[in-house]
Order: C-alpha cells, then sequence, then structure tokens
C-alpha cells in the first residue's frame, strides 16, 4: 500500500471514520501487479471526506466520489491523488447502465456486495487485514472471473460488466466463469444502452492487455455485433495471431487487429467514437499490411509519402520484432509466402533469415530517408505552389499535377530537390514554357 494510502485511512479513521483501500487495487496488490489506480472506501461522507484533506476534488460527488491529493511527504512512488468513495449501495437500474440513485451505508459489505466481479470486491485494512465476503482470493487462486451474486442480475444492472468480465480475463489470463459466459449469451443485446466512447475504452484496455487474443470471447459469446455492426466481419477474415506480440500503442494494436479487414477499417475506429488521430492512424496502419512489399529506395520513399515516416518504421521494426518470435505467423505476403513453401520442408529456420534481410535492409533504407533529409512530403518540396505562378501556371487541378510529377521526380532522385533543378526538368519535359 502506498504511503498515501495509508495516511487517507488513518486520517479518517482519527476522525473516526472507518476507511479501507478496495477494488482493482486490492486485487492488483495480492496478484503482485501495478494497480492502475488506488481506491478508498469510508463510512465518511462526501462533505466529512473534505472537512478532513486540505486538497480535495468533487469528483462525482454525486455517486460520493471525492479525489484526495495528499500532501507532498506522503507521496511514495509518484501516487498522489487517491479517488475516495463513501459506502454505497446502487439504487434499481432502469437503463441496462446507471442506477437511478445512489444512497451511502453504513456498511463496508453491502458497499462489497455492488461492485462487478468476486475479485474486485475485496477491502483491506493494514491492521484488519483482507475483507473478502465474496471469496475473491479463492477465485483468484482458481484464476475466475466470477459475478458477485448472479451473473445475469448484475450484467442486467450494468451491460458494460459483460465487456469489463472479458476484458479482465484477458489482462489477468483468467477463465471466465460459466455463469458469466451465459450470463453475456442472454444478455448481450443489452450492450446497446453502452455508449460507443465505454466500450472502445474496454475494447482498448483488452487489445492493450497480454492476452488480446481473447479478444475471440466477444465474437464466441455473441457480444461482438453490439460492439460495432461491422465487428463480426473482423473473425471472419481471421483475426492475427501476433496481437500479442505487437508493441502496446493505439494505432499499432488497432491497425493490425484490424488488418484483414482493411476497408472496413476507418468505419469500425469511427463507429467506436475514437480519437481523429486513432481513426486515421490504424485505418492506415491496417493498409498499411495489405500493400505489397516495397523492392527499391524509390518504392521505400513512394510509401513513406503516402503513410509516414513514423509508421512505415514501425511496421518494419515491428515485423523485425516479431521475426524473433518462434510462433509468430509472418507479416507480409512475401514473408507468409517464403514461409509456407518451406514450412514442410523444415527451412523455416533460413527463411527467417532471409525474411529478416530483407527487414533490415529496408529499416537501412529508412535510416537514409532520415539521415539525408530526403523529401518525402509535398511540403518539403522545394517547388511551391508560388514559384508554379510566378511562371505562369494558374492555381488549379494543372498546378496540383505539375506539382505531383516534381514531387515524383524528388522521390525517385532526392538530389533533385533544388527550385532550379526542378524548373528545368519540368521545361525539359515539357510540362513548363521555357
Ligand atoms: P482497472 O485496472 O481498469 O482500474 P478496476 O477493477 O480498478 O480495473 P475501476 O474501473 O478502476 O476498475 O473501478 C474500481 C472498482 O470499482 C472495481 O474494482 C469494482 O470494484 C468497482 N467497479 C467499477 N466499475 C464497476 C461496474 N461497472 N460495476 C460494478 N462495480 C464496478
Ligand atoms: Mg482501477
Amino acid at each position: 500500500m502506498p504511503k498515501g494510502a495509508e495516511f487517507i485511512i488513518r486520517s479518517l479513521e482519527n476522525a473516526g471514520f472507518e476507511a479501507y483501500i478496495v477494488g482493482g487495487c486490492v486485487r492488483d496488490g495480492i496478484l503482485g501487479r501495478d494497480p492502475e489506480d488506488w481506491d478508498i472506501t469510508t463510512i465518511a461522507k462526501p462533505d466529512e471526506i473534505k472537512r478532513i484533506f486540505s486538497h480535495t476534488v468533487d469528483t462525482g460527488i454525486e455517486h460520493g466520489t471525492v479525489t484526495v491529493l495528499v500532501p507532498p511527504e506522503e507521496v511514495e512512488r509518484g501516487i498522489r491523488s487517491f479517488e475516495v468513495t463513501t459506502y454505497r449501495i446502487d439504487g434499481e437500474y432502469t437503463d441496462h447502465r446507471h442506477p437511478n440513485a445512489v444512497s451511502f451505508t453504513g456498511s463496508l459489505e453491502e458497499d462489497l456486495a455492488r461492485r462487478d466481479f468476486t475479485i474486485n470486491a475485496m477491502a483491506y485494512h493494514m491492521e484488519r487485514g483482507i475483507i473478502d465476503p465474496f471469496h475473491g482470493q479463492e477465485d483468484l487462486e482458481k484464476k475466475i472471473v466470477r459475478a458477485v451474486g448472479k451473473a445475469k442480475d448484475r450484467f442486467a444492472e450494468d451491460a458494460l460488466r459483460m465487456m469489463r468480465g472479458i476484458r479482465f480475463s484477458a489482462q489477468l489470463d483468467f477463465s471466465l466463469d460459466e455463469e458469466a459466459y451465459l450470463g453475456i449469451e442472454s444478455l448481450k443485446e443489452s450492450l446497446e444502452n453502452v455508449s460507443k466512447e465505454r466500450i472502445a475504452v474496454e475494447l482498448w484496455k483488452l487489445l492493450a492487455s497480454a492476452h488480446p487474443d481473447k479478444v475471440e470471447m466477444f465474437f464466441s459469446t455473441g457480444l461482438a455485433p453490439y460492439i460495432t455492426e461491422d465487428f463480426p466481419k473482423i473473425q471472419e477474415s481471421g483475426i492475427p495471431k501476433l496481437l500479442p506480440f505487437a508493441p502496446v500503442e493505439k494505432i499499432v494494436r488497432f491497425g493490425l487487429f484490424l488488418r484483414n479487414v482493411p476497408d472496413l477499417a476507418r468505419k469500425i475506429l469511427r463507429d467506436l467514437k475514437l480519437d481523429r488521430e486513432s481513426i486515421e492512424g490504424g485505418s492506415h496502419f491496417a493498409a498499411l499490411f495489405s500493400e505489397e512489399e516495397v523492392e527499391s529506395p524509390y518504392a521505400l520513399r513512394k510509401r513513406i509519402a503516402r503513410y509516414g515516416l513514423k509508421m512505415v518504421r514501425d511496421f518494419y521494426e515491428m515485423r523485425l520484432a516479431l521475426l524473433h518470435q518462434d510462433e509468430a505467423e509472418l507479416y507480409s505476403p512475401l514473408e507468409s509466402d517464403l514461409l509456407e513453401s518451406k514450412r514442410r520442408t523444415g527451412e523455416i529456420i533460413t527463411t527467417k533469415k532471409q525474411a529478416e534481410s530483407i527487414v533490415k535492409e529496408r529499416l537501412l533504407w529508412i535510416t537514409k530517408v532520415e539521415s539525408e533529409k530526403n523529401c518525402v512530403s509535398l511540403s518539403e518540396l522545394m517547388l511551391s505552389g508560388k514559384d508554379l505562378i510566378s511562371l505562369g501556371v494558374s492555381p488549379g487541378k494543372r498546378m496540383g499535377e505539375i506539382l505531383q510529377l516534381a514531387f515524383d521526380r524528388v522521390l525517385q532522385e532526392p538530389k533533385e530537390n533544388e527550385k532550379e533543378k526542378l524548373i528545368s526538368y519540368l521545361q525539359e519535359s515539357g510540362l513548363l514554357d521555357s
């Protein structure tokens, strides 16, 4: 427990209010994982919490949550902020997502009972130890994600819990309890009541986890069409086996996940209401996989012009890293073909070496583009629209075509990126009057 958590619990208890750390941080603490955030649960009401601490933020005061910032001397490992929530019972749920009202309770056990899964329904106190009325520790040992109470009832209250359950099983490499699995199968449609933003957060946490292959459960339970309408097509086209080996970056993992549905990638990411960068980047990265291998530095520069330097480098670096994974299928059609033909004859090792030398050569080409500052975007071209205007070309479609030709010239011959040279080139090609 970080110092700050103990400080908060002691301060609350000195004022006469019972308090514990609770939820995910207790689960992760037992598992020896680094918690994402630290939550404290207490019998104190929000106004009482605010009276005890000098620095607080009203995060969700209507649900009893106050963020407490501990003084600098209590900060350990950089952990300064804690969510402190009053013991609470959720009222009735009529929209499958939000309780109609919440009410405070004096009972820790009632607060634990409103939580989603047994492994998330434990509290811990430095002197009183672990409070675990729903046998979360047992499920941690058995590696099972099990709902607190009847899974179906709990999912009917809040449909997001179905996605959370699958996500936890991917993060922790646990299995989903059978009752929970069946609960999802029968209540899958109710995911329609959950906002796409929240769905996207859960999907991302799953794809970013150590076992993104568990995404398979979204398909087998039937949840997929309620994630986005085209989601089922991802499975029809095949879920890439490489996901667990890819760097944990949104663009990379979403792009890889969607590599077999490049034409749907943008729509799926847009339907998930992701940020613009993830939509553009993810769908571009997905498209990059269906491109043929580049066979010359010129072709590589063209590819960089289209996808951007960072993305192309990420792509090759990832391929290189993956070539070192024994079980990894290979990426590009070229590598897969090479590998397929050799797999039967047991020559995989030499094939991997060949693939590796191809990828390494491309990486050298990329380094050269960088070190020689080659022009790989129109904005780096030493000839502009303005220059063309002064040469008598009027703005319009033709000007665009001329600029593209000059750009392509420079992609072929990087040294030609000089205004005079480009003008003579265009004149010699008859595209500009001398
Ligand atoms: P993470 O690693 O994503 O932070 P977490 O288990 O800590 O996982 P949080 O969303 O931070 O999840 O929530 C903290 C705790 O609040 C959970 O452990 C759980 O006890 C409870 N909780 C969160 N969301 C729900 C929900 N939708 N239904 C019931 N209880 C929930
Ligand atoms: Mg948490």
